[in-house]
């Protein structure tokens, strides 16, 4: 008999990808097939085995769209392939999401199968627009209520009579399209009509909204802001809220549209960074990260290693680019049993533990000359050999404070960037919008390579603002006629951020 899959339906969370259980996440990386709905963030795939199927399954009206029967029919087929599958649905599987079909079907085809819990969207949009559902002071009871049956009005299981009289708060799930029914229905069964009533929608999202007014006012108001699914309705005193609790829309970063313009690894990392502090990242890529480990500088450099009594790295990226090329020589952190190690920022010192070593000096400076300065105080660097690894673009002041110390330095090149192209049609279009809040700069070669693709004109005549991580970056926006509204004090990305957030706050 041919092995029987096995099938986790597993909760998504609300929206942002990190409000996923340890446990979803742990089934999404190790599934063989993974069955996605509309409403669980496509983010999350991004933890996926690489070779795993992924099945994208949204419920709409429309072309491409599936009916229930035809995801239960893939479900099946998957499991019975044998497969590991990971059916990934948005807040938590079985509240309002038609987990009994896919279970007994799994059950009647003898496919063992897990439900994993997920955070549903009634309690995440609540907490995440300070709605507090359970305040003890009105509503010591909570109802979730699907909108969409008040569609049809024969064989309904709603009792609106009943909900008008609930002492308690009411959350409605796909209730956006029936908002005029569910209020007319709970007015003539008596809710009064200075009810009030919230709505949430991208709830967790940086793209989240809220609206507010009595149930009496809520349909023309949701007109007027044009509130689109996914979104909740909170009807009770529950909904009023308290805007001073709203933690998530306070942030100073919220609904700040920030654009980064490095490579493509780097917009990711700092991309999470925006999202933390509740802004919205938009990623333009502007470099790409080229190796040159196959030049005679470096090779020869790697022959010779045991000679140098210094190593240095300067950034993560060469880091990484340093151990992706040991792991494809068949090499690993051992190349380096003979050399001491420093390194430029906390960042690259992070990156090198990742590989299993603990740099011997790493200075709280930002800039390369600071970094000579402090290792030739701390170590003495007299005839010493000093192996500096880094990008091919890096200024020549780390070489001079150290030669000016007494050591023998030999400067290689372990990658350079390579210009690359964003879409520029969308970020002018959105610039021209005036949906871009801030423009950021980590480097002189993101700024040359941005502005080869878009006139610093579009820029100044826009409203987005434009931040540079350090004075030699704007140096050389300047140069280019580009206004920058600020440096950061600190040259980290972080610093970067702060300094937009205070910005913002003024
Ligand atoms: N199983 C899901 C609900 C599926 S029904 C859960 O537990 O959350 C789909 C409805 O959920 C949407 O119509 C909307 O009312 C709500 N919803 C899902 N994600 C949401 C989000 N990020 N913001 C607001 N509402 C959301």
């Amino acid at each position: 008999m041919p092995k029987r899959g096995f099938v986790y339906l597993v909760g998504a969370g609300p929206g942002r990808p990190d409000l996923i259980t340890l446990r979803g996440a742990e089934l999404v990386k190790t599934a063989d097939c993974i069955i996605c709905d509309k409403l669980a963030n496509p983010a999350l795939l991004k933890d996926a085995r690489p070779d795993a199927e992924i099945v994208n399954v949204p419920k709409r009206i429309g072309p491409g769209s599936f009916t229930q029967e035809q995801v239960n029919q893939v479900l099946l087929q998957k499991a019975l392939e044998g497969k590991t599958v990971v059916r990934l649905k948005g807040g938590d599987p079985c509240i309002f999401g038609r987990c009994t079909e896919e279970a007994v079907l799994l059950n009647e085809a003898g496919v063992g199968f897990e439900i994993v819990p997920g955070i549903t969207a009634a309690i995440a949009g609540a907490e995440y627009a300070g709605i507090m559902l359970t305040d003890r002071r009105y509503s010591s009871q909570v109802a979730f209520i699907t909108g969409r049956e008040a569609e049809g009005k024969q064989d309904t299981n709603i009792d609106w009579d009943v909900l008008a009289r609930f002492p308690g708060t009411l959350v409605f799930y796909m209730g956006i399209g029936r908002l005029p029914v569910i209020v007319e229905q709970l007015l003539t069964n008596g809710r009064p009509p200075e009810t009030p009533v919230a709505l949430v929608a991208n709830a967790t999202l940086p793209n989240q909204r809220i609206v507010k007014a009595p149930l009496s006012r809520i349909v023309e108001t949701c007109e007027r802001e044009k509130i689109e699914p996914p979104a909740l309705i909170i009807i009770g005193a529950a909904a009023e809220g308290d805007d001073s609790l709203n933690w998530f829309m306070r942030r100073p970063l919220f609904g700040k549209a920030i654009v980064s313009t490095r490579d493509t690894a780097g917009n990711a990392e700092f991309a999470q960074r925006i999202v933390d502090r509740g802004g919205t990242p938009v990623e333009f890529p502007t470099i790409a990260i080229k190796p040159m480990t196959d030049g005679n500088a470096f090779v020869q450099a790697l022959a010779q290693l045991t000679d140098y009594d210094w190593v240095i790295f300067t950034s993560p990226n060469g880091v990484r680019v340093f151990f992706d090329t040991m792991t494809a020589l068949g090499k690993d952190a051992r190349v380096f049993a003979a050399n001491r190690l420093a390194t430029l920022g906390s960042k690259t010192a992070a990156t090198l533990a990742g590989y299993g070593i603990k740099a011997d000096f790493v200075p709280t400076v930002f800039t390369g000359r600071e970094l000579g300065a402090q290792l030739i105080a701390q170590a003495n660097l007299h005839a010493k050999r000093v192996l500096l690894l880094r990008s091919e673009l890096a200024t020549n002041d780390l070489v001079e404070v150290l030669q000016q110390g007494g050591a023998d330095v030999k400067d290689v090149p372990l990658y350079t960037a390579v210009p690359q192209t964003g879409d520029v049609a969308a970020l002018r279009n959105q610039m021209e919008q005036g949906k871009i809040d801030w423009l950021t700069f980590a480097s002189p070669s993101a700024v040359r390579n941005f502005f080869e693709q878009i006139l610093p004109e579009q820029v100044n005549a826009s409203n987005a603002k434009v931040a540079s991580i350090g004075p030699v970056t704007s140096a050389q926006l300047e140069q280019l006629g580009v206004h920058v509204d600020l440096t950061a004090g600190e040259h980290t990305t972080d610093g970067l951020l702060d300094a937009i957030e205070q910005a913002e706050s003024t």
